[in-house]
């Protein structure tokens, strides 16, 4: 019997869950974490599928692609059928403004619609003259509240386990499990003493707005995200603040940045307020490691540090974790090495 412990239950751990499951049908597999859903920071955010190399920094051109591209694979599907409902994935269409000229992104010839907006269509939306470039895109924005909900369940019904601890120590899964799948986030920095990770704290505001129902992002830290049950308003990128409290200051900059932007937005009820740190690591992490511990050896599949680009590349990340973790599983076992 193979059994798995995926440390982690934000959008990666759990992708990564679902993915091994489904690949590894006798296997058990376990999830382990001391945070579950809103207290995660998968939670609040945004839920945009808008992968870019400058999110990404480290992971080369082709495999970001090839990652956002098994995941749009997915989420696209779901958005589509008659599961778009439960997992919270919407055809969503909206608006780029960047004010300076950049490269075309990779998702262009991903998502749905992406086409360039002439300067004519820019002074028609009445967009601020700052904003120079403008792209029109169908994309795809999750509701985090009902797709960690949708992938717990899919977890929990295919016979996964669920244990609610903090792990202090490798040493306690040692001799627990043939693989382990860490997708504890900034809990990589404690867990595995890796330096590489930091936060990029974000600060958002939940609305009520649902006459405003096209999305805007910009190059400005400036977007407007509708879901099915509440706008977000964002947002700032703070590196290296750990701090969970949101500040008053950052808030109203972002209410007067977002009127600004979008005067329609005038007499959104505000319902609340978010902080989330994204896990920052260049590169991603996603590779096998045989971690020596005083035990023994432990076989480790390490996927985590997706920074602001998390829920959008979630699957395909957990899809590739899951050969590696099939990868171990075929080698000969450590303690006959
Ligand atoms: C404001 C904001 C807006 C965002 N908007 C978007 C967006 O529009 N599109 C997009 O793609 N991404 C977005 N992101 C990024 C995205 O939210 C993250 O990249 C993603 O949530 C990271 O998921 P994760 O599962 O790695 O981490 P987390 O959700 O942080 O989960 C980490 C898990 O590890 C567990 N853990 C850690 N250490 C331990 C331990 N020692 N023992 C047990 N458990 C442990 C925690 O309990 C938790 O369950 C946004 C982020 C923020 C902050």
């Amino acid at each position: 019997m193979v059994n798995i412990i995926v440390i982690g239950a934000g959008v990666v751990g759990l992708s990564s869950a679902v993915s091994i499951q489904r690949a590894l049908p006798g296997a058990t597999v376990k999830v382990v974490a001391d945070k579950f859903y809103d207290e995660t920071t998968s939670y609040g955010a945004g839920g945009i599928f808008e992968p870019t190399t400058t999110n990404t920094p480290g992971i080369p051109f082709e495999t970001l692609k090839r990652w956002s591209e098994t995941s749009w694979k997915a989420y696209s599907r779901m958005a589509t059928s008659d599961l778009a409902s439960s997992t919270g994935h919407t055809v969503s269409h909206g608006f780029l403004f960047h004010t300076t000229k950049t490269e075309i992104p990779l998702y262009a010839d991903i998502v749905f619609s992406f086409r360039q907006m002439l300067s004519e269509e820019l002074k028609r939306l009445g967009v601020d003259t700052k904003f120079k470039y403008g792209y029109e895109i169908t994309t795809i924005i999750t509701n985090m509240r009902k797709y960690l909900s949708w992938l717990m369940t899919q977890f929990t019904e295919n016979g996964g386990v669920v244990e609610k601890r903090k792990i202090e120590s490798l040493s306690k899964l040692y001799g627990r499990c043939d693989v382990v799948v860490n997708c504890s986030g900034l809990g990589s920095r404690q867990l595995f003493g890796d330096k590489l990770i930091y936060p990029v704290r974000g600060q958002l505001l939940k609305v009520k707005a649902p006459w405003v129902r096209d999305w805007i992002d910009t190059d400005a830290s400036t977007h407007i995200l509708p879901s099915d049950d509440y706008t977000v308003l964002g947002g700032v990128k703070d590196k290296d603040n750990w701090s969970m409290t949101p500040d008053p200051s950052v808030r109203q900059g972002i209410l007067d940045r977002c009127l600004q932007l979008w005067p329609a937005l005038k007499g959104a009820n505000v319902i609340g307020d978010w902080v989330g740190l994204r896990p920052m690591r260049t590169p991603i992490r996603l590779e096998k490691e045989i971690v020596r511990l005083p035990e023994g050896m432990l076989k480790v599949v390490h996927n985590y540090g997706h920074g602001a680009n998390g829920v959008t590349l979630s699957w395909g990340t957990a899809v590739e974790a899951t050969e590696m973790v099939k990868d171990f599983l075929s080698e000969i076992p450590l303690h006959k090495l």
